[in-house]
C-alpha cells in the first residue's frame, strides 16, 4: 500500500462491494471523503470517488485521522469476507450447495433504483442476511435503465412521474465478460427473434446479484426496451422482461458456470425459470419430461407476497403463442394444451390464459405466504388449486417477513446496541437473550439518540421543502422555515406505497377533531407524509393530492408535511425520526408490511391495524392497535369504527404517554414501552431469522431432493 494510486484501487474495492449499504462505518468513510460530492452524487461511491481530485486524494491520505478510518474500515471489511459464519459451523462440509434467489425488484441502496417498494426491500434485505450468514445464495434480477419512476408533486399537488436514465458503468457494479474480455451473453428466443442478454454482478458482502441487461446494440429497439423501466409498460413488455428473467437468467447463471441446485422465486414474475430448469434436467441429466420436472418442482421454493388476485401476472393465450411457441414446442417439446395446463389450475379445462402463479405453485414444492395472517388468506385464495382438503392440509406454508435490521438502523442506535447488546455484531441478532440487556440502556441514553435522529429528520425536511418549493415555481419566500415542525411535538409517520386498500387518509376523517389534536399548545403532534402511487393508480393520486391540499390550509401549515419522491434514503430519516408510525391498512389485505419493523430498533412505536406482521406481534406493552381482528376486504362500517378507535387511542391514551415527562422531561413510561418493543420484537422480526427459517424449512431439505433425484437416476 505505497503509492495514492494502491489506496485509490483499495478505495474502488470498498466501494464495488455494497457492504457499504449496510456498514455505517464504511459510509462514514465516503463521507469523511467529501460529504457535499457524497450527498450530491445521490451515495454513489463509484461518483464520488471519479469526483476527487489527485490533490484531494493527496491530501486526505496524508490527513492521520483519515487513514485511521480508511484502515480501519478495510479491515473490517476483509473480516467481514473471510470471518466465520453462521453456515460455516453448522455446515461445515457442505460445499455444493448453491441457492438462486429470483425477484423482479432488488432495494438495496438508493443509488440503484431497481425497486418501488416493500417486495424489492424484502429482497435485498434477504440477500444482505444470506450473505451475513454465510449462506450460499445468489441473487437473479433485471437492471432497469431507467428503473422505478421518480416523483415530484406539482403546484396542485397531483403525481407527476419522471425517469431518470442510469450509467450503468458510473454504478458499483460490473459487466461480466468471456475469456476474450468480451460481454458475456445470453440469448433466448421471443416472438421468433433473439434477444441478446448481458450480464452485471453485484457484490453483496460475500454473495453476488446478477442482473440482466438487455439494452445491447445488436437488440431490437422493443427488445432493447425489455429492460427499460420496472413495473412499467404494457402486458407484452412484462411477459418478455419475465421470459428474460426466468428463461435468461438461468441461462445467465449457467453460462457462469453455475448451476443452482435450489430455486426461489419472489413472487411469481420469475416462474418461468422452472421451465429452463426442467429443460436443463431433460438435456444435462438425460431425465424424461416427468423426472425433469419433479427434480424442478422438488427443489423449487415459491412466495406469495399478495392477498387479492389483483396484481397477478395473467396472460391470454395469444400472447404466449406469440412469445413462446417455439419454445414450448422445441424445447419442452409440448403441445399447446400441455403447456397452457402449466399455468392453470391442475385439470383446468379452460385454458385461455395463462397465470404465473399457477406456474409457481404447479412447479414448486415449497410454498409460503409472508406472515401467519397472510398465510391463513392465501389458503382461502388458492383453495380453488387443492380441491378436498381442508384449510389446514393445504401445503401452504407461512414464514414472517423481517428486515436487514443494520441496514435500517441508524448508526447512533447501532452504537448503543454494540456497547448495551455484547452479542449484536455476533451474528446473534436472531436469538432473544441477545435483547434481553436493552433493560441495561440507561433511557435518557436511548432517548437521547432517538431525538438526535429526530432532529436530522426535521432538518432534512426542511431541506427538502424548500427544493419542492422551487421546483414547484413557488417563491421559497412562502416556506416558514423556521417554523416547519416541531422537535418537540409527537411525531407521527405514515410512509408507504399509495394503494388506495392502505387508507392514507383514514386520519383525515374528521378534520375538526385532527384540529384539535394537532394545535394542542401542551401537547403538539405533527404527521410526515411520503410514498408514491403507481402511475395508473389515479385513485392513489387523488390520496396524495387529498394530503397535499390539508397540509397548505392554515390549520395544519408545518404541521402536516408530504414529502415527495419516497425511496429508501427518506425511509431511512423517517423510520429512525419518527416517534410513532401509523399504519391503517383494510385487513388482511397488507401481506406482512415491513416498514414498522424498521422503526422498532430506531426506537419508535407502532400504532397499527392487526394485520401482516403486527397481528403476530401486537401486544398492548409493547404498541397500540386499531380496530379488531375482523376482515374487511371493503367496508365502510369497518372504516368508521377504525377511524373512531384511531383517534380515541391516539387522544386517551398515545399523546398522554408520550407527554408524561419526569423532573428531567424524560417520558418514562414511554421509553419503557420502547424498550419492550426492541426486546420483545427485534430478535424476530429481522431477516436473518427468516432466512434462516428459509434455510431450514425448505433450501436444505430441497437440495436433498435435488440431489437425491440425481443419486437414483445414477444407480439406475
Ligand atoms: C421498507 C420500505 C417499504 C415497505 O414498507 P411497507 O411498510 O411494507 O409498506 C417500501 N418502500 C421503502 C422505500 C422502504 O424502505
Amino acid at each position: 500500500m505505497e503509492t495514492i494510486s494502491d489506496k485509490k484501487e483499495i478505495l474502488y474495492k470498498i466501494a464495488n462491494n455494497l457492504f457499504w449499504s449496510w456498514d455505517p462505518e464504511t459510509r462514514s468513510l465516503f463521507e469523511k471523503i467529501d460529504l457535499n460530492t457524497w450527498d450530491k452524487v445521490g451515495h454513489n461511491p463509484i461518483k464520488l470517488l471519479e469526483e476527487i481530485n489527485d490533490e484531494r486524494f493527496k491530501s486526505l491520505f496524508e490527513d492521520e485521522e483519515f487513514i485511521d478510518i480508511f484502515l480501519n474500515v478495510n479491515l473490517r471489511f476483509q473480516n467481514y469476507l473471510e470471518g466465520n459464519t453462521w453456515y460455516k459451523t453448522n455446515f461445515p462440509n457442505e460445499n455444493n450447495l448453491t441457492i438462486a434467489y429470483f425477484s423482479a425488484e432488488f432495494g438495496i441502496t438508493e443509488c440503484i433504483r431497481i425497486y418501488s417498494g416493500g417486495l424489492g426491500v424484502l429482497s435485498g434485505d434477504h440477500i444482505k442476511s444470506a450473505s451475513d450468514l454465510g449462506i450460499p445464495l445468489i441473487g437473479v434480477g433485471l437492471l432497469y435503465s431507467k428503473g422505478y419512476f421518480q416523483q415530484a408533486l406539482d403546484k396542485e399537488g397531483w403525481q407527476k412521474e419522471y425517469y431518470i436514465i442510469e450509467d450503468f458503468n458510473k454504478l458499483p457494479i460490473e459487466l461480466q465478460r468471456d475469456k476474450n474480455n468480451e460481454p458475456l451473453r445470453v440469448e433466448v428466443k421471443i416472438a421468433d427473434e433473439s434477444v441478446l442478454i448481458q450480464i452485471w454482478k453485484v457484490n453483496l458482502g460475500r454473495t453476488v446479484l446478477y442482473l440482466l441487461d438487455t439494452d445491447i446494440e445488436i437488440n431490437s429497439k422493443q427488445n432493447r426496451e425489455i429492460t427499460e423501466t420496472l413495473y412499467g409498460g404494457d402486458i407484452e413488455t412484462r411477459i418478455r422482461q419475465e421470459i428474460v428473467m426466468g428463461i435468461g437468467g438461468i441461462r445467465a447463471l449457467n453460462a457462469l458456470n453455475i448451476i443452482p441446485n435450489v430455486c426461489h422465486m419472489n413472487e411469481g414474475h420469475s416462474a418461468f425459470l422452472s421451465l429452463e430448469r426442467t429443460k436443463m434436467g431433460l438435456e444435462k441429466y438425460g431425465l424424461s419430461f416427468n423426472e425433469a420436472k419433479s427434480l424442478c418442482y422438488q427443489s423449487n421454493i415459491f412466495t406469495t407476497h399478495t392477498p387479492v388476485p389483483a396484481g397477478i401476472d395473467v396472460f391470454p393465450k395469444e400472447l404466449i403463442n406469440k412469445c413462446m411457441k417455439e419454445y414450448y414446442t422445441e424445447d419442452l417439446q409440448l403441445s399447446e394444451n400441455e403447456f397452457m395446463a402449466l399455468g392453470n389450475i391442475p385439470d383446468s379445462i379452460e385454458l385461455s390464459s395463462f397465470n404465473m402463479v399457477h406456474l409457481a405453485m404447479n412447479s414448486s414444492m415449497y410454498i409460503n405466504g409472508v406472515s401467519k395472517l397472510h398465510n391463513i388468506v392465501s389458503k382461502e385464495l388458492w383453495a380453488d388449486r387443492f380441491k378436498g382438503m381442508k384449510n389446514n392440509e393445504i401445503p401452504i406454508g407461512s414464514i414472517t417477513n423481517g428486515v436487514h435490521i443494520k441496514t435500517h438502523t441508524a448508526p447512533n442506535m447501532q452504537k448503543l446496541f454494540t456497547k448495551y447488546l455484547p452479542d449484536f455484531w455476533g451474528n446473534e441478532l436472531s436469538k432473544k437473550e441477545t435483547w434481553n440487556s436493552i433493560n441495561d440502556l440507561p433511557a435518557n441514553e436511548l432517548w437521547n439518540a432517538h431525538n438526535e435522529n429526530k432532529n436530522k429528520l426535521i432538518k432534512f425536511i426542511k431541506q427538502r421543502i424548500v427544493r419542492q418549493t422551487l421546483e414547484k415555481g413557488i417563491d421559497a419566500n412562502n416556506v416558514d422555515l423556521e417554523n416547519i415542525l416541531n422537535p418537540d411535538a409527537l411525531t407521527i409517520g405514515f410512509a408507504r406505497r399509495f394503494a388506495t386498500y392502505k387508507r392514507a387518509t383514514l386520519i383525515f376523517s374528521d378534520l375538526e377533531r385532527l384540529d384539535k389534536i394537532l394545535n394542542s399548545q401542551k401537547h403538539p403532534v405533527q404527521i410526515i407524509f411520503a410514498g408514491k402511487s403507481h402511475p395508473r393508480d389515479l385513485a392513489g393520486k387523488e390520496f396524495i393530492q387529498a394530503i397535499y391540499k390539508i397540509s397548505l390550509e392554515e390549520r395544519f401549515k408545518n404541521k402536516i408535511v408530504f414529502l415527495e419522491n419516497y425511496n429508501l434514503e427518506v425511509a431511512r430519516y423517517l423510520v429512525s425520526g419518527c416517534d410513532l408510525w401509523l399504519n391503517n391498512p383494510r385487513r388482511p389485505l397488507e401481506a406482512s408490511g415491513t416498514s414498522g419493523m424498521k422503526v422498532v430498533t430506531n426506537g419508535g412505536l407502532n400504532f397499527s391495524v392487526l394485520d401482516g406482521w403486527w397481528d403476530e406481534a401486537f401486544t398492548p406493552d409493547l404498541g397500540w392497535k386499531i380496530g379488531d381482528r375482523k376482515n374487511s376486504f371493503n367496508s365502510d362500517f369497518k372504516d368508521e369504527k377504525d377511524i373512531n378507535d384511531l383517534y380515541n387511542v391516539l387522544e386517551k391514551e398515545i399523546i398522554p404517554l408520550y407527554f408524561n415527562r419526569d423532573e428531567q422531561n424524560l417520558p418514562n413510561m414511554w421509553i419503557n414501552k420502547v424498550k419492550n418493543s426492541i426486546s420483545e420484537l427485534s430478535w424476530f422480526f429481522n431477516t436473518d431469522r427468516m432466512v434462516m427459517e428459509y434455510f431450514n424449512k425448505y433450501y436444505i431439505q430441497a437440495f436433498k431432493n435435488y440431489n437425491n433425484i440425481l443419486l437414483e437416476k445414477s444407480l439406475n
